[in-house]
């Protein structure tokens, strides 16, 4: 093990204490790795988890996504046995709306995902509005359905999985700011902080929407960008009740679930790109969050006549073929890099932190497949592109 000055040596480094930081410290303690430490420059869970509208679903064209997140789906029901604390699984049966050109795609992913283990199946216009008679549903030939999806609880998630992680011997320092990547010649040999430095064998990057200006510094330039997305919550009318089902629509471009009782949380699609995450805004504007009400009710008519009663903002890290980041930097010996969720990596973090936690300790994952999402993937012409994704696939907020 290590021993620098400072903050100490660690045989494990984890930038960030997001959902993504705290499942691999868990996973890595639970494996007895050493000393293992995970700093943030705020707290648990305040970076973009906190923001997260974390629908945990199985619908993805790509079967390692799917693979991530039916594991991700059965840890998130088992949380109390696994990590302890409260449930953080709500239950919310989820729909997935594709263009009607794309109908033969759905079916083609809805078969993929049921070989992975996905509780899924093929549902007509009748039984859709069966089960959602409050949506305008004429459109629509086949849909996708998960009688056992739901969302969670973010920062919970973030939070428990820390404080097993704590328990297990990882040292965790909040308000410490990685200023960047300690170097001996090619060899990344820790980090700097305000605070001091922090010597370690091996720095985990799980920095979300922070990674590029870190990494760029250290000499890699990671295919990261930006992207702002808003959030609205919906208290509907009275004389409507709301139906307990999630949904995204590629027809709408709008996704949605219910959220507290009497409230729909509607999401958007697309955002513009280069935002600060130090310096973006807080609230939607009232033209924007009446947009996207708007947008949304297409599928929901009655979301129409409620009352917008809040509203969250908040960044993507998008890559350019929207699935993560996830491997050792080749130009950065001793850094692995956890990053690029493109909007959708709560619902995969439980199963990422384990499969990167067997990366680190056995050296290859076991429980998932890794290999496709190598960080080099876009500088040696591979980006991941499945033979059923949608139109919508490479930006969709989900
Ligand atoms: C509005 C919105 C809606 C979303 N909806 C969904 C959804 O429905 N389903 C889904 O699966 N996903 C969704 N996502 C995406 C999901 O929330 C993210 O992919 C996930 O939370 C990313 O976790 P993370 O740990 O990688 O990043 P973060 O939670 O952002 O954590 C990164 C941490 O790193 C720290 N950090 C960064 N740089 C440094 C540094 N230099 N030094 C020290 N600390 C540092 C930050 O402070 C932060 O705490 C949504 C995201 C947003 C914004």
């Amino acid at each position: 093990m290590n021993q620098g000055e400072g903050l100490g040596g660690a045989d494990v480094c984890i930038v960030g204490a997001g959902v993504m930081g705290a499942s691999i410290a868990y996973q890595l303690a639970a494996r007895g790795v050493g000393r293992i430490v995970i700093c943030d420059q705020g707290s648990v869970g305040e970076g973009m988890t906190g923001r997260s509208s974390a629908l945990i679903r199985m619908h993805y064209t790509f079967r390692e996504e799917v693979e991530l997140a039916v594991l991700s789906f059965r840890m998130f029901r088992a949380w109390t046995q696994l990590v302890g604390g409260q449930p953080v699984f709500h239950p919310a049966p989820f729909v997935r709306i594709v263009h009607a050109d794309e109908a033969d795609k759905l079916r083609q992913n809805v078969a993929m995902q049921r070989e992975c283990g996905a509780q899924v199946e093929l549902i007509d216009r009748p039984t859709l509005a069966a089960l959602a008679p409050t949506w305008a549903v004429e459109d629509v030939e086949v849909a996708a359905y998960e009688p056992e999806s739901g969302y969670g609880s973010p920062g919970q998630v973030a939070s428990d999985l820390l404080t097993r992680a704590r328990e297990l011997g990882v040292v965790y320092l909040a308000g410490t700011k990685v200023l960047g990547l300690r170097r001996s010649g090619d060899q990344v040999t820790g980090v700097d902080t305000a605070e001091g430095p922090i010597e370690a064998s091996l720095v985990i990057c799980a920095t979300g929407v922070w990674t590029r200006p870190l990494l760029r510094a250290a000499g890699w330039d990671p295919p990261i960008e930006t992207e702002f997305h808003h959030v609205s919550f919906v208290r509907r009318s009275k004389a409507e009740p709301v139906d307990p089902m999630a949904c995204i629509d590629s027809v709408s471009r709008t996704y949605f679930r219910p959220d507290v009782p009497g409230t729909t949380l509607v999401g958007s699609f697309y955002g513009p790109r280069g935002v600060d995450p130090d310096n973006f805004p807080q609230h939607p504007t009232e033209a924007e969050a009446v947009a996207l009400v708007q947008a949304a009710s297409r599928r929901v008519p009655g979301l129409a006549d409620g009352g917008i009663v809040g509203a969250v903002t908040g960044v993507y890290d998008m890559t350019p073929d929207t699935r993560p980041l996830i491997g050792p930097v080749p130009t950065l010996p001793g850094c692995l890099l956890v990053a690029g969720f493109s909007g959708m990596g709560f619902k995969i973090s439980p199963a990422v932190g384990l499969a990167v936690a067997e990366l680190v300790a056995d050296g290859a994952a076991s429980s998932v497949d890794l290999g496709a999402f190598g960080v080099e993937r876009f500088a040696e012409g591979r980006p991941i592109q499945p033979d059923g994704e949608y139109r919508d696939d490479l930006n969709t907020a989900r």
